[in-house]
C-alpha cells in the first residue's frame, strides 16, 4: 500500500491503535513506585526517511521519552499540583481530539462557544455569586464574556495583568507617554513576596522592570502583611508611582496560604485600583462546606485566576480566568477580518492564545460527574490528610514541620541526630545540603514523591529553608499511606547521615573554597 494513499484516515486502523496504547498504558500504571526511572534518552534527532510501523513507534517512544514518565497515578505520588485523573478523562480526550474543534471562532466550534461560556458562568456563580439579572446579561451579551478558558494558570495571570494596564491607561501604543504626562514616574503591582513566578514574566511582557513588582513580606501565616502593604501604598502615592494592581493570593504554590482578601479588596477599592486573586490552586476551596471561608473576599476581586488542570482535575492545559464584571472583557477585544470578525461570537476575541482546543469539555464534565458536593468532599478529606500529616511529623524528633499548614500543602524537613534539641528552627545550612541530598535519594529510590523547595519561611529573616512539600490533594493517598512516606523519608535520611554525610560535606566545603 502507498502511503499517499489516506491510509492513516481509515476507520478500520484505529482499532489498533487502541489496543496498542492501552496495553502501554496497563504497562505504565503497573510500576509499583510514585516516581520514573531516569533513562537516558537516545531519541533521534532527524526526521526518518521511511515510515515506521505502529509497533516499532510505540516501542521507540515508550523507551524514549515515556521511561521517565512520573506516575501520576500512584497514592503516594505527592510532589506534584496535578493529580491523578478520573478514568472518563482520557475517554474525553479522545473525544476532544477526534472532533478537534477549534474555539478560537465559531465557525469551527458548534456549540461548543456556548458550552465553554456556560461552564465559565457555572464557576462564576461558585466564585461571584451575583444575581439573577447579571447572569441573564452575561449570557445573552455576545459582545462581553464573563471569563477565558487558558492554557494554564500562568496565561491566566498574563491576561488579568493585560486587563489591569489597560484598565489603568487606554491609549494603545502610547501608555508610557500617558503616564508621564499624568506626572508618574512609574507604573507597579503588588503582592505578597509568595506571589507565582508568572507575574514575574508578566512584569517584563508589560514593558515594566522587575524591581516594578513590589513584593510584600508575609506574616507567619503567609499571608500578606497589611501594615506593609498600606507602607508600599503610601510610598508609591508619594514618590507618584501609579499602582496598576493588587494581587491577592488564594492557596500559595509553596505553602498553600491565603492573603487577607477582604482587606486587599478594601484597599484596592479606596486606590481605585484593579484587584486579582489567584486562586490557581486554591479556587476549589469554595466548594468546601467547612473551608470556604478562607477565602471570603474573593468575591470583591476584579478578575480572578483558577487552575482548573490542579484541584478541579482536568487534564494539563486547562486555566480559567474569571471578570467579575463581564464589561472589563471588553479591554483586551481584538478583532482579525480572517475569522474571529467584530460583532461575531468568536470567544477569540478576547483571548490571547488564537487557535485553542475544546477542554472546556473536560470541565464541564468534572462540574457534572463529580459535582460541588463531591469536590467539597476531595477538598475536605485533602485538609484532613494533611492535618494528619503534620500530626504524624510533628511527633517525631527525626523530623521538623515548617509550618503549621494554612491548608492542604506540608513542608517539612528530615532533622540530622545533632540538630534535634535546640527548639527554635534550626537554621544551620547542613540541614539544607542534607535534605537536597535526601530529596534526590528518594527520588531515586523510594516509592514516594515529594517535592523540594527552597524559601526564606513565612515570619522569619533570612537564610532561605529548604523543604520537603506535600501535595494532599491526591484523592488516591489515604491516611495509612502517611506513616510509610515519613518511615521513607527517615531511611533516606539516615542513610545518608551514616555515610559519612558530615565528612563527604566538608570535603565538598575544601574543593569549594
Ligand atoms: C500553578 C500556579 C500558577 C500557574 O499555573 P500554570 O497552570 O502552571 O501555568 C499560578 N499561580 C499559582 C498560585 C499556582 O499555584
Amino acid at each position: 500500500m502507498k502511503l499517499s494513499e489516506p491510509v492513516f484516515w481509515e476507520t478500520g486502523q484505529e482499532r489498533c491503535w487502541t489496543e496498542q496504547i492501552d496495553a502501554l498504558v496497563h504497562r505504565y500504571r503497573q510500576q509499583g513506585r510514585s516516581v520514573g526511572l531516569s533513562a537516558t534518552p537516545t531519541s533521534a534527532t532527524r526526521v526518518p526517511e521511511q515510515p515506521m510501523g505502529i509497533e516499532d513507534y510505540l516501542g521507540r517512544l515508550a523507551e524514549d521519552g515515556l521511561a521517565e514518565a512520573a506516575c501520576m497515578h500512584h497514592p503516594r505520588c505527592l510532589g506534584h499540583m496535578t493529580s491523578p485523573l478520573p478514568v472518563f478523562m482520557p475517554q474525553l480526550s479522545r473525544l476532544v481530539t477526534s472532533f478537534n474543534q477549534n474555539l478560537m471562532k465559531t465557525e469551527s466550534s458548534g456549540g461548543l462557544t456556548a458550552l465553554e461560556r456556560n461552564t465559565l458562568v457555572m464557576l462564576h456563580r461558585t466564585v461571584f455569586d451575583l444575581d439573577e439579572q447579571s447572569y441573564h446579561k452575561m449570557s445573552t451579551d455576545s459582545q462581553s464574556t464573563p471569563g477565558l478558558i487558558t492554557s494554564g494558570g500562568t496565561l491566566a495571570n498574563l491576561t488579568a495583568m493585560w486587563c489591569a494596564r489597560k484598565r489603568g491607561f487606554t491609549d494603545q501604543g502610547t501608555w508610557w507617554r500617558q503616564l508621564h504626562e499624568k506626572g508618574y514616574t512609574d507604573a507597579v503591582i503588588l503582592g505578597s513576596r509568595l506571589m507565582h513566578y508568572s507575574f514575574d514574566k508578566a512584569m517584563d511582557l508589560l514593558g515594566l522592570s522587575s524591581n516594578a513588582l513590589l513584593k510584600i513580606d508575609v506574616d507567619a501565616r503567609g499571608a500578606m502583611r497589611l501594615d506593609q502593604l498600606d507602607t508600599a501604598l503610601a510610598t508609591c502615592r508619594s514618590q507618584r508611582r501609579k499602582v496598576l494592581a493588587i494581587v491577592g493570593i488564594a492557596g500559595s504554590t509553596d505553602f498553600g496560604s491565603i492573603d487577607p482578601l477582604q482587606e486587599l479588596a478594601c484597599r484596592a477599592r479606596m486606590e481605585g485600583v484593579h484587584f486579582h486573586v489567584d486562586a490557581a490552586w486554591g479556587g476549589p476551596f469554595l466548594f468546601s462546606h467547612t473551608h470556604a471561608q478562607l477565602l471570603a473576599g474573593i468575591e470583591q476581586a476584579d478578575t480572578v485566576t483558577l487552575d482548573a488542570h490542579k484541584q478541579l482535575l482536568t487534564p494539563l492545559g486547562t486555566g480559567i480566568l474569571l471578570y467579575r464584571n463581564s464589561d472589563l472583557s471588553r479591554m483586551l477585544l481584538s478583532t482579525a477580518p480572517y475569522a474571529v470578525r467584530s460583532g461575531s461570537r468568536d470567544s477569540g476575541r478576547f483571548t490571547l492564545e488564537g487557535s485553542r482546543p475544546a477542554n472546556a469539555i473536560y470541565l464541564h464534565a468534572a462540574l457534572h460527574l463529580i459535582g460541588g458536593d463531591g469536590f467539597g468532599r476531595y477538598i475536605d478529606d485533602s485538609f484532613e490528610r494533611a492535618r494528619a500529616l503534620a500530626h504524624r511529623i510533628k511527633a517525631r524528633p527525626d523530623m521538623e514541620l515548617l509550618q503549621e499548614p494554612p491548608t492542604n500543602l506540608v513542608v517539612f524537613r528530615y532533622l540530622p541526630r545533632r540538630f534535634r534539641h535546640a527548639r527554635a528552627i534550626r537554621q544551620d545550612p547542613e540541614i539544607n545540603t542534607l535534605n537536597v541530598r535526601l530529596h534526590k535519594l528518594l527520588r531515586h529510590s523510594g516509592t514516594s514523591f515529594l517535592s523540594r523547595t527552597e524559601r526564606v519561611l513565612p515570619g522569619q529573616a533570612t537564610p532561605a529553608c529548604v523543604m520537603l512539600r506535600a501535595v494532599m490533594f491526591n484523592p488516591l493517598c489515604r491516611i495509612e499511606d502517611i506513616d510509610p512516606i515519613l518511615d521513607e523519608v527517615v531511611a533516606c535520611g539516615r542513610q545518608l547521615e551514616e555515610q559519612g554525610f558530615e565528612k563527604e560535606k566538608s570535603v565538598e566545603h575544601v574543593q569549594n573554597s
